[in-house]
């Protein structure tokens, strides 16, 4: 795997990370965090199992930060957080996966080599992704149990789920029926309408829709001329031999119309351009819907099995419309969830056609039998032409849901399932599931907020009944017996249970095994003269998988049969994350599993996140290749970058991201590789530190000012995490070490450099601020966090050995600045102050840059406003820090300076000048220096060729300079091959450093 990221040379961010790595499981440091003391208590963290069927790619890894992001805060807020991974280990997907492997087609294809192998092959496939999995996931730095993970597919997993459905059948919510649901033709069972929407397989295609004619019978009865014809307009021919009605609205207008041929068709009056644009017409009456009610028309075909008295009759329902087609709808009451509607409402015949692979059974027309009913479209439409039925053929297209993972178009079908109901009232209650649902609802926190009431609240309300049954192999067997003589059933909810009915259990509770267990009815053996029961026999179906995931809280506990406190402790849940489809899948299957057997929500917090698309904006695919193997982007930039890059995102509060390779690139650089740098400049002083000197006691300003920053970075920071907003927290963060880089530390150098106290208090500041940093970026960046605290020494003299281990930093009270120092200026005043500082340093240099005067050429003076400044407090010594910065001899507050301007004086004297050049010759020294390598204290000798005495004169006069950059004497020479001459002091001169 990922050949690309092994030959790859790891930067030295990576290998910093791997040292972590290898720090944090040499230490233990994950179970050290769960054991330490909590005095907050348990936050209950819930896991959904993810499918193992693929290679975790950045969507998947988004999931695995924010469930590591928010139990580390967590952690360090003083919770303890249980982490446990679990495996989704049943369903169409590893079916699929296993049919693919075994090369089988059909369900034939695998009722042949039987349903022991296929499970056996599904058991062994499960787990394939498990190591890379795990590879990935600890590379990215979340901490969870891998090796105590549990799996949907354990025996206890699915005896839970068992004890649930009993459960549900004694509340009466468990029952059978018979629904036109989503049904795939090739894997042969109904789906669920959630199951389709999740990863939005509707596509466009396009298909011949035909319209149809329906010859009038008796037509003179109503007043209608001979040979009329209603015309019905369909998009699925194949439904065509099951048509046993005709809808019409109520108070929709039709038109009789004359075609050329001398017949007469019936259609809406405001479908008539559309559907009659072939030459029209006469038109000889107009009729509302009323009128049409209760007319009989011939059957299309011959079907013996849907004949009645009520068949092949109009009717009118309030479904139809004039937006497409004819205003008069075909109806076959077995393929259409309208049409099944007014089947039952007027009672016509309910007759299957297909088979459960959807060819024609025995019931259609002789000339469709054992076809299958794409292929058979053909035929019904030549046969419908041949006898004069066929109005139009034309091409339609429309958007059409697909099995989500054979992909095969799926069709309406009333097929007899298993439901949960979600509409229904459970026994001894008085509201429906789907009421309580709306209300626990109320109690959960959605980020973002308006899933609440939008897409999570719109989804409860229009829920239907849950299909929870399955025409499957590999799934929770469905813990349902029926009388195969009274048709009576038992649930049962235990193994135990099992053995007591049928006098013993299979070692694996699965498919085929399960299937051989019955006994005998004791019910007809009761009620029979002869007293012989029928057989109980298990329902063949097996669970719908999203019953198994929204068990999870209960069922990894193999409750109620192991764990009971364990688990009552833990419900409902305080936080779960994933992405925006599972608003419709797992968190709404948790909720209602929450409220159909405890009546109460199953969590309170939600983070849903976005979908993380390819930087092309299409769904990131392997096969299209549209995306950079996550472990490559890790070993360039680190996981830290990789983290910070998505939680500060917007796909934290659910919106759709392209995910950017240079946006990790940047997080590294503008983030993580800053701080590090900020620490690495630290460094170089950390070992003069006294380790007395307390920042507290520092007044300069700018360590007042950093001091009130990080402040107002824990606050922002506790504040954002607090409420699960990422996206702030990491920006609270990102503008801290910036203005900590880019200001303070760079301010700061040469108070580092010098001796004495202000250098004590810079290192003493410093060394306060990169530890703080630590804490509040550890949750988000661990990796760099711990590098941090450890080069910091925050693993000795008494701190905890990690700085996960460490507790959150302690929020202060506003004000604490000006209590902490006892003195002016308050915490707002030196924030205030700085921003004012910062804004006038550039205002003064863009008036340097309009005059076209480099910074290291020095200026004699810079005015700045007394509105500004005058009442500042440490006013000097803000001004020095101006002076500094701008490169001027002296900052003056001035009356004649309006408020927000400077007045920056531009000219140049001789002095000034000279002064100017004496920088630059030191620059490049100190260039020199660099390009050799020298480290800071390593002596060298300038080697000097001028011809100039004037340049003599000034270096000798520079020599205090000089020292400084560790030059110890000056070699004049007349020639330097090699060396380009510099323009300095009005001559030409070229120079060369020799190291001592
Ligand atoms: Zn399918
Ligand atoms: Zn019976």
């Amino acid at each position: 795997m990922s050949g690309m990221a092994e030959n790859q040379a790891k930067t030295e961010t990576a290998k910093r990370e791997e040292e972590i790595l290898r720090f944090w499981r040499e230490r233990d440091i994950f179970n050290k965090s769960l054991e330490k003391h909590a005095p907050k208590g348990e936050f209950v963290f819930y896991d959904g199992p993810p499918f193992a069927t693929g290679l975790p790619h950045h969507g998947s890894l988004l999931s695995s930060i924010i469930k590591d992001v928010v139990p580390r805060y967590k952690t360090m807020r003083g919770y303890r957080v249980r982490r446990r991974w679990g495996w989704d280990c049943h369903g169409l997907p590893i079916e699929t996966l296993v049919e693919k492997e075994l090369g089988l087609k059909t369900r034939k294809d695998i009722e042949t080599i039987g349903i022991e192998a296929f499970n056996e092959k599904a058991r062994s496939m499960v787990l394939q992704f498990v190591h890379d999995w795990e590879k990935y996931v600890e590379r990215i730095g979340r901490w969870v149990d891998f090796k105590n993970s549990y799996k949907t597919m354990d025996n206890t997993y699915i005896e839970s789920v068992w004890w649930a459905l009993k459960q549900l059948w004694e509340k009466e919510l468990l029952y059978e029926g018979r629904k036109v649901l989503m049904y795939c033709p090739h894997d042969e069972t109904p789906l669920a309408k959630a199951e389709i929407a999740m990863d939005n397989t509707y596509k466009d295609i396009t298909e011949e829709a035909v319209t149809v004619k329906f010859k009038v019978k008796n037509p003179e009865r109503r007043g209608l001329p001979p040979n009329t014809f209603i015309l019905a307009w369909t998009t699925t021919p194949w439904t065509l031999p099951g048509n046993v009605a005709l809808a019409v609205g109520t108070d929709i207008e039709y038109s009789l119309t004359k075609a050329d041929d001398g017949t007469y068709v019936l259609v809406a009056k405001k479908r008539q351009s559309d559907v009659l644009h072939k030459g029209i017409v006469i038109v000889d009456k107009d009729l509302i819907g009323k009128d049409l009610v209760d007319l009989e028309y011939e059957p299309l075909f011959d079907v013996p099995a849907l004949k009645s008295d009520k068949s092949y009759k109009v009717y009118a329902a309030d479904f139809v419309s004039t937006e497409e087609g004819t205003g008069i709808v075909h109806t076959a009451v077995m393929y259409g969830e309208d049409d099944y509607a007014l089947g039952e409402e007027i009672g016509l015949p309910m007759v299957q056609m297909l088979d459960a692979g959807a060819h024609y059974n025995d019931v259609a027309p002789e000339f469709l039998r054992g076809k299958y009913i794409k292929a058979a479209e053909k035929d019904i439409k030549h046969d419908l032409e041949s006898r004069d039925l066929l109005f139009e053929k034309k091409n339609h297209t429309h958007s059409y849901p697909h099995c989500y993972r054979c992909g095969t178009p799926l069709i309406y079908n009333a097929v007899p399932s298993w439901f949960l109901g979600i509409n229904k009232v459970p026994k001894g209650k008085r509201k429906t599931v789907k009421e309580r649902m709306l209300e626990e609802n109320e109690k959960v926190n959605w980020i973002p907020e308006h899933l609440k009431h939008g897409r999570f609240g719109n989804i409860v309300e229009s829920a239907p009944d849950w299909t929870i049954s399955r025409n499957r192999f590999w799934a929770s067997p469905l813990p349902i017996w029926k009388c195969q003589k009274c048709q009576k059933i038992e649930v049962l909810g235990s193994v135990a249970e099992l053995k007591e009915k049928a006098g013993g259990a299979p070692d694996d509770l699965h498919r085929p095994y399960i299937d051989e267990y019955s006994w005998k009815c004791e019910a007809c053996a009761r009620s029979t003269s002869s007293g012989q029961g029928g057989e109980m026999r298990r329902t063949p179906e097996v669970v719908d998988c999203w019953v198994e995931s929204g068990s999870m809280p209960f069922a990894e506990y193999h409750y109620p049969f192991e764990n009971k406190h364990e688990f009552e402790k833990r419900a409902p849940g305080d936080f779960i994350a994933e992405y925006i489809a599972q608003t419709r899948t797992w968190f709404y299957y948790m909720h209602a599993m929450g409220v159909l057997l405890f009546d109460r929500l199953a969590f309170k917090n939600v983070v849903s996140t976005g979908t993380v698309l390819a930087a092309d904006g299409q769904k990131i695919s392997k096969s299209k290749g549209n995306y950079t193997d996550p472990l490559h982007l890790i070993e360039m930039y680190g996981a830290d970058a990789m983290r910070f890059n998505l939680m500060a995102s917007p796909v934290m509060r659910a919106e759709d991201v392209r995910f950017r390779d240079e946006d990790v690139r940047d997080a590294h650089n503008r983030v993580i590789q800053m701080v590090w740098n900020c620490y690495k400049f630290f460094e170089l002083y950390k070992a003069d530190y006294d380790g007395k000197t307390k920042w507290e006691d520092s007044a300069h300003p700018l360590d007042l000012w950093i001091l009130a920053r990080l402040e107002e970075l824990v606050r922002n920071a506790t504040i954002a995490f607090d409420a699960y907003d990422m996206p702030e927290g990491c920006k609270a963060i990102k503008e801290f070490i910036d203005d900590y880089s880019t200001w303070y530390v760079r301010r700061s150098r040469e108070r580092a450099k010098s001796t004495g106290d202000d250098k004590q208090f810079t290192l003493a500041t410093q060394r306060h601020v990169l530890f703080t940093l630590a804490r509040v970026m550890a949750p988000i960046a661990p990796f760099i966090a711990e590098s941090l605290y450890q080069n910091l020494d925050g693993g000795s003299n008494g701190y905890e050995e990690s700085v996960h281990l460490r507790p959150w930093p302690e929020e202060k009270k506003p004000g604490f600045i000006d209590r902490l120092f006892r003195r002016q200026p308050t915490e707002p005043r030196i924030l205030h102050s700085m921003a004012l500082v910062r804004t006038t340093v550039s205002r003064a240099l863009e008036g340097r840059d309009k005059a076209g005067i480099r910074v290291r050429q020095p200026l004699s003076k810079l005015e700045v406003s007394a509105a500004d400044f005058e009442t500042l407090p440490m006013l000097s010594e803000l001004l020095s820090i101006i002076a500094e910065e701008v490169n001027v001899k002296s900052v003056t507050v001035s009356s004649g300076v309006n408020g927000g301007e400077v007045a920056l004086d531009t000219t140049l004297t001789d002095e000034l000048r000279l002064e100017g050049e004496i920088r630059e010759f030191t620059r490049l020294v100190q260039d020199l220096r660099k390009q050799q390598n020298l480290k800071p204290g390593e002596r060298a000798t300038l080697t000097v060729l001028t011809l100039d005495q004037k340049v003599k004169d000034v270096l000798s006069g520079m020599r205090e300079n000089l020292l400084r950059s560790s030059i110890d004497n000056i070699e004049y020479v007349d020639s330097l091959p090699g060396y380009e001459p510099h323009n300095f002091f009005s001559s030409k001169v070229a120079v060369a450093l020799k190291k001592i």
